[in-house]
C-alpha cells in the first residue's frame, strides 16, 4: 500500500468503514489511518453492560448486514466482531494502529498526514474520527479538592466497583441516565443536570428522528459547535425509566455550585457526600489533529456544507455533528465519496449505487 493517495480516511469506526466503502466501489484509490489495534471504532471501549438490546439500533454497515446477534451480547463484542468481518469482506486497507497527529496543507495544494507511523500524503481528507476520545467535562469550583474519584463514561466499566458507595452522576443525556440505573441497584446516587430533563413518553419515530437531526444540521451549517443528537431528542421514557421514577432515583436535583473535599455542595446550603463523580457530561468531536487547517471560525465551531468543511471541497467531516450515529455516519460516508469522487475524477461517470 502506498503512502500517497487520493484520500485518507482518518478513523475506522461506522462513519470510517462507510466511507471506505463507497470509496472503493466508485474506484477512488484511499487508505484508512485507525488508532485502535483492532477493528470496532469506539464500540469496542463501550461498558460491558451495553448490550445490544441496550443500544438504540446500530445500523448495518452498506453492502453487508450485521449478523444475527442475541440481545444480551455486549455491543462491545458484537459490534466489533462485524466490523471486523466487514474489513476483510470488502477488502478495505485499513492500518492501525495508527494515530494521526496532524493534517497539514502542503505548498503544492495537497495534504501532508502526520501520523504515529510515519506520514502520508493525500489530495483529500475524510475525517472519522468520532466523539469517544473526548468526554467533555465542564468546569467547577472545587473540582481539584474533591478526594473521591471523577470519572466518565470511558472509564466506567460496571456498576460493581461502586457497591455501597455514594454516587453523584452529572448529565441529562442517554448515557447518564443508563448509568445512574445500573449504579442505583448497588449504591446511593444523586443526579444533577443543567437542566430538567425532556422525558420522552411517546416512541420516537422517523419523522422525530429527522427532524432532531436538522436541529444539529443547522447549527453546523450555521458554523456552530453542534450539540449532540440525542440531547435534541428528549429521553425515551423506557419500562425501565418508569420503574425508577417510582422508586426516585430519577429525582433530579439542580448541578451544584461547588466540589468539596467530600461530596459536592449547593449554594443554598445543602451538600451531598460522595465517594464517586461520573461526568457523563457529552463528549466533543475529536479534531485536534486538524487544528493545522485552521477549519474554526470565530465562534468555534465549523461551517459545514454537508459534510464538506465550508470553503474547503477536499476536507470532509463524517460522524460528526447531524451524522453522529450509526446511520448518519452510513449516509455521511456515502455522501462525502460521492463528493470527493466528483471533484477528483471531475467529469468521470458515476457508478450505479450499491
Ligand atoms: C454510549 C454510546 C452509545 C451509543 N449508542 C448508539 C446507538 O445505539 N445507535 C446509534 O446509531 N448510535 C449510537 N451512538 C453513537 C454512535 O456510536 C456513533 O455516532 C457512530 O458509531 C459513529 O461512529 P464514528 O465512526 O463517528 O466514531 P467511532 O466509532 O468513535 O470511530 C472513530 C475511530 O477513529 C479513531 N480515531 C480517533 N482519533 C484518531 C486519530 N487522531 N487518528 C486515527 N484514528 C483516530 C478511533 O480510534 C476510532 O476507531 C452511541 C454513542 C455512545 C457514546
Amino acid at each position: 500500500m502506498g503512502r500517497d493517495v487520493e484520500v485518507a480516511v482518518v478513523g475506522a469506526g461506522q462513519a470510517g468503514l462507510s466511507a471506505a466503502h463507497h470509496l472503493g466501489r466508485l474506484g477512488v484509490g484511499f487508505v484508512v489511518l485507525d488508532a485502535e489495534e483492532r477493528a470496532g471504532g469506539a464500540w469496542q471501549h463501550r461498558w460491558p453492560s451495553l448490550t445490544l438490546a441496550r443500544t438504540h439500533h446500530v445500523h448495518d454497515l452498506p453492502g453487508l448486514p450485521f449478523p444475527p446477534a442475541g440481545d444480551d451480547v455486549p455491543a462491545a463484542e458484537a459490534v466489533p466482531a462485524y466490523f471486523a468481518d466487514y474489513e476483510r469482506h470488502f477488502a478495505l486497507p485499513v492500518v492501525r494502529p495508527v494515530r494521526v497527529r496532524a493534517v497539514r496543507r502542503t505548498p503544492d495544494g495537497r495534504f501532508r498526514v502526520e501520523t504515529t507511523a510515519g506520514a502520508w500524503t493525500a489530495d483529500a481528507v475524510v475525517n472519522a474520527t468520532g466523539t469517544w476520545t473526548r468526554p467533555f467535562v465542564p468546569r467547577h469550583p472545587g473540582q481539584e479538592l474533591f478526594r473521591g474519584r471523577q470519572l466518565t463514561p470511558p472509564d466506567y466499566r460496571g456498576a460493581a466497583e461502586f457497591a455501597g458507595q455514594s454516587v453523584v452522576v452529572v448529565g441529562g443525556g442517554a448515557s447518564a441516565v443508563q448509568l445512574l440505573g445500573e449504579i442505583a441497584e448497588v449504591a446511593d446516587t444523586t443526579w444533577v443536570t443543567r437542566r430538567p430533563p425532556v422525558w420522552r413518553e411517546e416512541p420516537f419515530g422517523p419523522e422525530e428522528g429527522r427532524a432532531a437531526v436538522a436541529l444539529v444540521a443547522d447549527a453546523v451549517r450555521e458554523g456552530r459547535p453542534p450539540s449532540s443528537v440525542v440531547g435534541v431528542t428528549g429521553l425515551v421514557v423506557t419500562p425501565w425509566v418508569r420503574e425508577a421514577r417510582a422508586r426516585g432515583v430519577l429525582d433530579r436535583l439542580p448541578v451544584f455550585d461547588r466540589l468539596t473535599p467530600d461530596g459536592v455542595a449547593w449554594d443554598d446550603g445543602r451538600s451531598v457526600r460522595a465517594d464517586a463523580v461520573l461526568w457523563a457530561t457529552g463528549f466533543r468531536a475529536a479534531l485536534g489533529h486538524l487544528a493545522p487547517l485552521r477549519l474554526r471560525g470565530p465562534g468555534g465551531g465549523i461551517r459545514m456544507a454537508g459534510t464538506q468543511v465550508a470553503g474547503e471541497p477536499r476536507v470532509h467531516l463524517v460522524g460528526y455533528g447531524p451524522s453522529a450515529s450509526t446511520v448518519g455516519a452510513n449516509r455521511a460516508g456515502r455522501e462525502a465519496a460521492v463528493a470527493l469522487h466528483r471533484l477528483l475524477r471531475a467529469g468521470a461517470p458515476l457508478p450505479r449505487s450499491a
